[in-house]
């Protein structure tokens, strides 16, 4: 991340034995993928989230093509994607030839909203891809019963939401499938990296060999087959076990984590609520029945022009904030998919009008007392 501002957008830090964890695999001489430590991360998230299998992978844009590739999407499927959220969500889907469908989001908590799903689902509809906005679950059991109605498939993309929770059940462990990610920018990380997650032990035995580029080597390692070939399609989509070092450390320490993360959110909240309702501004919204992850702080403000304008003043202040997502169904790939304008008008004003706060584990109060000092300063 850029890190030319006093205060950066997002920092990366240690919080424990990460580099004891990556030493060991030279120690052990396992550097290679799905040894002790990409082991240790199966167990330590099927075991914490009651997931059937959990497998580590390259990145969670990879975790999404295996889902796709599980699902046997072929050309002329459609998937049901909400505009607002990142390109791979839609692009693994697209990159089987499935043409994504755009659902718009609720102008509460920015998530898929569900009570547009049912119109958009057509009969080559295949899956529908519900994106937990900043760990905020979506209405999980509306659009499940929704997909289960129409024989959908639901595959959850949870970049945002480990260690969230849906009416007291963990989000990841409601679709068929769900995508992780731990890129450095998440609560979790080890740079570049992800993983899959699978409800339905049915899809456990072919994740193995789509991961391990089309081959039964898994099985091989297990003394179940006697050599190891070529049996489906696949791609290399295991993580290197220097990573799943870092990442394990990450994970023994996850309560820490998401406890600084908790404090930040809240510190925020309780500063800026107040003083963005006086003025028109949104803050997330987080209805009782969602115990959120604690990604992200945004706020909403009343038009692109002032959103910009806050954008400026904090930079003036040696502060990096953010935006996003452009709308997927306004990109070029989007209009060739048939996106208009004005197809997911709430989409498109969230877009315009959203700024991230700085959020990561180490921002000290002190540096989050400045930036706080300086938003109010703000002349809306
Ligand atoms: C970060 C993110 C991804 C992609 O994660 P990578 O691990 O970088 O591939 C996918 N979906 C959402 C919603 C994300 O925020």
């Amino acid at each position: 991340m850029d890190q030319s501002y006093p205060i950066p957008f997002n920092q990366s830090s240690l919080v424990g034995r990460e580099l004891e964890h990556i030493s060991q695999t030279m120690t052990i001489g396992q550097i290679a993928g799905d040894q002790t430590y990409s082991k240790r991360c199966h167990a330590f998230l099927e075991q914490v989230l009651g997931v059937q299998k959990a497998m580590v992978t390259t990145s969670c844009t990879h975790a999404l093509e295996m889902c796709a590739l599980l699902l046997d999407i072929q050309p002329g499927d459609e998937v049901i994607v909400p505009s607002f959220t990142f390109v791979s969500t839609a692009n693994a889907f697209a990159l089987r030839g499935a043409r994504i469908i755009f659902a718009d989001i609720r102008p509460d908590t920015l998530n898929l909203d569900e009570k547009q799903l049912e119109g958009l689902i057509s009969s080559r509809t295949k899956a529908v891809v519900p994106v937990h906005y900043a760990g905020v679950g979506c209405e999980m059991d509306v659009i499940g019963g929704i997909a289960a109605r129409h024989g959908l498939s639901v595959v959850e993309d949870n970049a945002h939401g480990l260690f969230g929770k849906f009416r007291g059940r963990w989000l990841g462990t409601f679709g068929c499938l769900a995508a992780q990610s731990f890129h450095e920018t998440k609560n979790i990380t080890c740079g570049e990296g992800g993983a899959l997650l699978i409800n339905d032990a049915r899809l456990i035995e072919r994740a193995e060999i789509i991961r391990e580029k089309g081959t039964n080597r898994s099985r091989f390692f297990r003394g179940q087959v006697d050599k190891y070939s070529w049996v489906d399609i696949g791609s290399s989509y295991v993580m290197s076990d220097v990573l799943a070092a870092f990442l394990y450390a990450q994970l023994e320490a996850w309560q820490t984590i998401q406890a600084q993360r908790q404090r930040i959110w809240k510190y925020y909240d309780q500063h800026l609520r107040d003083w963005a309702q006086e003025r028109g501004i949104g803050c997330p919204v987080v209805p009782a029945h969602c115990e959120q992850s604690y990604h992200m702080y945004y706020l909403v403000m009343p038009s692109l022009e002032k959103r910009q304008a806050l954008i400026s003043f904090l930079k003036s202040r040696g502060i990096l904030s953010v935006f996003h997502y452009v709308p997927l169904h306004l990109s070029p790939m989007g209009q060739r998919m048939g996106g208009r304008n004005g197809a997911c008008p709430v989409s498109e004003q969230k877009s315009e009008r959203l700024v991230r706060l700085p959020f990561y584990n180490s921002l000290s109060q002190g540096n989050q007392d400045q930036v706080i000092a300086a938003v109010q300063e703000f002349h809306v």
